[in-house]
């Protein structure tokens, strides 16, 4: 199995139709493979690829609930002082939990002497499984998250993402855009990534941000440049200066944004970028076959 995050260093840079496109175009190809949109706050490879989803399942994270007979209060505090996301305070001699700040890793459990704090669940969000109704011959298998509004605990939510989806030859993950948190859990097992960005200075500023993340990662990487021949020449120069691989590039053009503004995909639309993404994907696998020999 093929592991390859697709990311950004912001939004907006083209990441999840580049997921879409490559997604229908390798299963146009036989290619045996799955979509994961990890974007859990702002999901939406589904507008792309348009999956019938079969299951919904709640996600939860584990949240302490306290029993007041058992505490022993004031005079303990170990969960409160062992706490680093400040999810529990004493409060005239009672623990109070804030149950939307708790990371549920357990240790205020396992730290309590008096077995006064016993797991509760909060749900976070939910993933859905489905999978594309098959325009293009093969079915394509499609994993979402999507995170419960007012929610700020994306990555639990990601790692189930990735549980959930089906094993297959080829797994596209749609990262969220940046270089936070989100992030790092998208690309976590990543076998390489492919970072999507746009020919502007904003675009080199946060592809740069992106290229420190995956570097301290280890994760191998190249690059797409979307929307090519709209800005200058300073992200090429910058992909040579620094020996990153330029995957391929997509070309500025109206027929395009024209096709995303109403969610079709550029490789049903328009001849060249089926073209544009065989020769992503060849320069993907050569990136991979490297990587394996090194
Ligand atoms: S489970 Fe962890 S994060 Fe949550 S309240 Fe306990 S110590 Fe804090
Ligand atoms: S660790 Fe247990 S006994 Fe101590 S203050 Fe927290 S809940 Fe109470």
């Amino acid at each position: 199995m093929l592991t390859i995050a697709v990311a950004s260093g912001k939004g907006g840079t083209g990441k999840t139709t580049v997921t879409a496109n490559l997604a229908v175009w390798l299963a146009s190809q036989n290619v045996d493979v799955a979509a994961l949109d990890c974007d859990v706050e702002e999901p939406n490879l589904h507008l792309f690829l348009r999956p019938v989803w079969t299951k919904t399942t709640p996600e939860n994270v584990p949240v302490p609930e306290v029993d007041e007979e058992r505490c022993l209060g004031e005079e303990c505090r170990k969960c409160v002082d062992l706490c680093r996301f400040k999810s529990l305070i004493m409060m005239a001699g009672s623990v109070m939990v804030f149950p939307e700040l708790c990371h549920g890793c357990g240790l205020c459990t396992l730290a309590c002497p008096a077995r006064a704090i016993r797991e509760g669940a909060r749900e976070i969000g939910v993933v859905r499984t489905g999978a594309t109704a098959g325009a293009d011959s093969a079915r394509i298998p499609v994993v979402g998250g999507e995170m419960r509004i007012g929610e700020a605990m994306a990555p639990p939510l990601i790692l189930a993402v990735k549980r959930t989806a089906p094993a297959s030859a080829v797994r596209l993950i749609d990262c969220p855009p940046g270089t936070s948190c989100p992030v790092i859990a998208s690309l976590g097992g990543a076998d390489l990534a492919v970072l999507v960005t746009e020919p502007t200075p904003f675009g080199l500023h946060d592809l740069e941000l992106a290229v420190g993340v995956l570097r301290k990662m280890d994760i191998p990487f190249g690059v797409v440049i979307n929307r090519d021949g709209m800005g200058d020449d300073r992200t090429h120069r910058y992909l040579e200066r620094e020996g990153i691989p330029l995957l391929g590039t997509l070309p500025h053009s109206a027929e395009a944004a024209h096709c995303y503004s109403e969610g079709r995909l550029h490789v049903d639309a328009l001849p060249g970028f089926r073209e544009a993404y065989a020769s992503i994907w060849e320069n993907i696998r050569t990136l991979a076959a490297r990587e394996v020999s090194r």
